[in-house]
């Protein structure tokens, strides 16, 4: 089910609106049906227009999952935001409600769709202490060139997820440009001020750049900080696949403090303390991530790295900006 424009939106003259410009950009909240605070958003937005200042820029807002959001759960059949890879949208067999959503999102909103948009940004919360974070996946340039501005303007870190063979077919990829915005900490299913109006800021900065590279006002910095991805960590477990330890209380609430060795991870109950005894002191993401439960991930590893912003890189964004 699509949740229509005038559901979101409230009034006619709003779609009107929006559907006049050229560049969409499609604001996707629900993707997970328990992260309620985007939804929330998006629903405040509808009542009160001016609460986001789009600065001039198409938005298309819509819910991820709507059926998933009405029953307070992450996902019905399996992750939506697992359901994009293109072996399961090209399947006619696979019927998971999830695969089938993700099909009907990009028959309307896709950049071939019936409203085609060409930016997607997806709002997501964590249960993890990240504070708001970027999420980009892969090196598109386009991506990184709009992180980066994000970044120069909110001093946001940005987590750079690609080279992960087991986690695949996140929504924005299926877009010519896209990232995550996420912001945490926040329990699944709780509405909180201060996420609500993080991801209100993050929405707003990331519009607000948009709108200047559509001006051709666009101040891109010279380089940038990404935190790329190196694998995830699972709990240790006993001989029936059970946890056997549980995240080290010192760790809890240290996303973005790099590893060093010896630094406790994981306390068993009898008070041994498995210590981190690698190399080159990664930094963790997600950690203790209620979602990552059922996927076996305590955490995830990160090393920082600085990059320079190729002018390609720009031309990149500017084209799609300019469609
Ligand atoms: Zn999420």
């Amino acid at each position: 089910m699509v949740v229509p424009f005038a559901a979101i939106f409230g009034q006619a003259e709003d779609c009107d609106r929006i559907l006049m410009s050229g560049l969409q950009v499609l604001l996707v909240a629900g993707t997970h049906g328990n992260e309620i605070n985007g939804p929330w958003l998006l629903d405040q937005w509808s009542q009160t227009p001016e609460l986001i200042n789009t600065h001039g820029v198409g938005v298309v807002p819509v819910i991820g999952n709507p059926e998933a959001l009405a029953l307070g759960q992450r996902y019905l059949d399996c992750d939506l935001n697992r359901s994009f890879r293109l072996d399961l949208l090209r399947s006619p067999s696979i019927l998971d409600r999830e695969v089938v959503r993700a099909k009907q999102l990009l028959s309307f909103f896709g950049p071939e769709g019936s409203t085609p948009c060409q930016i997607v940004i997806d709002l997501h919360s964590t249960t993890a202490a990240m504070g708001s974070t970027l999420v980009v996946y892969g090196r598109r340039p386009a991506d990184l060139a709009l992180a980066a501005l994000i970044q120069a303007r909110l001093g946001l870190p940005i987590y750079l997820h690609d080279g992960d063979a087991d986690q695949q077919g996140f929504l924005v990829e299926r877009w010519p440009c896209g990232l995550v915005i996420e912001i945490g900490p926040v329990p699944q299913g709780l509405l909180k001020a201060c996420i609500i109006e993080q991801t209100r800021l993050a929405v707003q900065a990331c519009l607000k750049v948009l709108s200047s590279v559509s001006s051709g006002l666009a101040t891109y910095p010279d380089q940038f900080v990404v935190h790329s991805h190196l694998g995830s960590l699972d709990l240790p477990r006993n001989t029936l696949g059970h946890p056997a330890a549980c995240v080290h209380p010192y760790l809890q609430g240290r996303d973005w403090q790099p590893l060093q060795v010896g630094a406790p991870l994981f306390l068993r109950p009898d008070g041994e303390v498995f210590r981190f005894e690698g190399r080159d002191s990664p930094i963790p993401v997600f950690i203790n991530e209620a979602a990552y439960v059922e996927k076996q991930i305590a955490m995830s590893l990160t090393y920082r790295e600085v990059c320079p912003l190729p002018e390609q890189w720009q031309g990149a964004l500017q084209q799609l900006v300019d469609c």
